[in-house]
C-alpha cells in the first residue's frame, strides 16, 4: 500500500459502518471493521469474510471492539455505559475484548481498537488504577497475537491521553485519531491535539463536525466531510509534519440514512483525494 490509501468504516452486523458490498462500490482499497456480534465471530465466518475481501481487493486495516450496551445518547451516558472503565461490565467485556483480538488474529489484522471509556481525570482514583490495569491486561493480550492497541480520541483531552498512555507503559498502545470527535466532546481542538499526540497516532478517521454551544457539557453535531470544524485541508497537512502515513478511514455515523451515508462518503472520497494530490 502506498502513502494514506483511502478507507472506510465498515460493519458487519453491529457498528454504524457501512456494509462491505457498498464500500466495493466505492471502490475504497482498505477498510476498518467494527467487530461483528459474537455468533458471526466463528472461524466459517472469518474465512467467508476473508474470502469477499480478496474478491473485492479490500485490505482490512484494523478490528473495533465494541459492546453490547454502550450508548452514545449523551456525554453522560457515554461515561457511563462505553467501554471497559464501567465497573459493573469490565469484566465480560475485558474477555469479549480479548476475543475479538483473537478473532482479528484470525483474519490475519494486527490492529484491534476501542473506545476506551471516560479515563478517570484523578489519576490517584481507585478506578484511574483499575483502568491501567485493564489496558495492561489487553495489551499483554494482543501483544501475545502480535498485535497492537490503538484508543479512539474523543474522551480525553491530549494531555490526559499523552498522560495515560505514559502510565500504562506498554508499548504496543497506540491512537486511533479521530478529529471530529474532539470537537463533539469537547475536548481540545483538534489539529493542536494531533500535533501533541502524533507520535502515537498509528490510524485514524477521517470524520468532521461542528463545535457545541457549550463544549463538553453538550454534544457537537457530526458533519459531512469538509462541512464541519476539523478543517480537512489542514488537517492532513498535520498528519503529514507528525509522519503519519497509513490509511486516511472515512467514518460517517449515520448508518440510519444508508443511502445518504453511502452519497456522503462518496463526496468524502473526492475531497480526500483532491486533498491527497494537493498535499501528499
Ligand atoms: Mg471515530
Amino acid at each position: 500500500m502506498g502513502k494514506w490509501p483511502l478507507g472506510v468504516f465498515a460493519s458487519i452486523d453491529a457498528g454504524l459502518g457501512v456494509k462491505l458490498e457498498v464500500a466495493k462500490e466505492l471502490g475504497v482499497p482498505t477498510i476498518q471493521l467494527h467487530a461483528p456480534e459474537k455468533k458471526s465471530r466463528t472461524p466459517q465466518a472469518a474465512q467467508a469474510f476473508l474470502k469477499k475481501l480478496k474478491d473485492y481487493g479490500i485490505t482490512l486495516t484494523a478490528v473495533f471492539g465494541g459492546f453490547a450496551g454502550e450508548s452514545y445518547a449523551d456525554i453522560p451516558t457515554v461515561a457511563r455505559t462505553v467501554g471497559l472503565v464501567p465497573p459493573e461490565t469490565r469484566a465480560a467485556r475485558t474477555q469479549e475484548m480479548k476475543e475479538i483480538a483473537d478473532f482479528a488474529k484470525v483474519l490475519s489484522v494486527k490492529v484491534v481498537a476501542l473506545h476506551l471509556g471516560f479515563v478517570p481525570h484523578d489519576a490517584k482514583s481507585q478506578l484511574y488504577q483499575e483502568t491501567l490495569a485493564v489496558t495492561r491486561d489487553v495489551c499483554d493480550h494482543c501483544q501475545k497475537n502480535g498485535q497492537a492497541l490503538h484508543l479512539e480520541t474523543g474522551q480525553e483531552t491530549a494531555d490526559a491521553l499523552l498522560a495515560f498512555i505514559g502510565d500504562v507503559k506498554r508499548n504496543n498502545l497506540f491512537i486511533n485519531f479521530d478529529p471530529a470527535n474532539m470537537i463533539l466532546y469537547g475536548t481540545g481542538e483538534p489539529i493542536a491535539a494531533l500535533k501533541k499526540v502524533g507520535r502515537y497516532v498509528k490510524s485514524v478517521h477521517c470524520k468532521d463536525g461542528k463545535w457545541a454551544k457549550n463544549p463538553g457539557q453538550e454534544w457537537g453535531v457530526e458533519a459531512p466531510l469538509g462541512q464541519g470544524d476539523v478543517g480537512m485541508e489542514n488537517y492532513l497537512r498535520t498528519l503529514k509534519e507528525v509522519g503519519y502515513t497509513g490509511p486516511l478511514t472515512i467514518e460517517r455515523e449515520i448508518a440510519q440514512e444508508p443511502e445518504r451515508q453511502k452519497a456522503e462518503i462518496g463526496h468524502a472520497l473526492r475531497l480526500l483525494t483532491e486533498l491527497k494530490a494537493k498535499i501528499g
